[in-house]
């Protein structure tokens, strides 16, 4: 379920300080520790995965779809409270070395509070 390596895996466990934005059964939104916009914060599922390709979405029976379903959930949750649901955000998944992946542990960036260019 976690990996003792993974600094996402610490912060869930509550062994290295985040700012908590929301938390449920199945996901942790903290704000990123380098923000790039007003709002920037991480969607991080309970459970370690590695990427998005280790959600095995193309796989029967696997959890993947559950967290995909719980992260955007809870990415719903907080862009309305957050008041920008209508204002409009970005929401982005990096995936791998070449993808600009970082931290790999899965993790979707929603970003907004300001008219954003470009689209990444
Ligand atoms: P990515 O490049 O998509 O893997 O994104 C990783 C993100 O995690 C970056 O935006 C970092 O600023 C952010 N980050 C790294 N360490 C922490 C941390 N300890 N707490 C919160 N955000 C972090
Ligand atoms: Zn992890």
């Amino acid at each position: 379920m976690s990996d003792s390596n993974c600094i996402f895996c610490k912060i869930i466990a509550g062994a290295l300080p985040a700012k908590k934005i929301y938390e449920d059964e199945w996901v942790l939104c903290v704000e990123d520790i380098k923000p790039t916009a007003p709002i920037h914060y991480l969607f991080l599922p309970k459970k370690h995965f590695h990427s998005l390709i280790d959600l095995n979405l193309d796989r029967q029976g696997s959890d993947g779809a559950k967290y995909l379903e719980k992260i955007f959930s809870a990415l719903t949750i907080v862009a309305k409270k957050e008041n920008i649901h209508e204002s409009g955000f970005r929401t982005s998944i990096n995936t791998g070395t070449e993808g600009g992946q970082t931290v790999f542990h899965l993790h979707v960036h929603l970003v907004g509070g300001k008219k954003l260019k470009g689209h990444v």
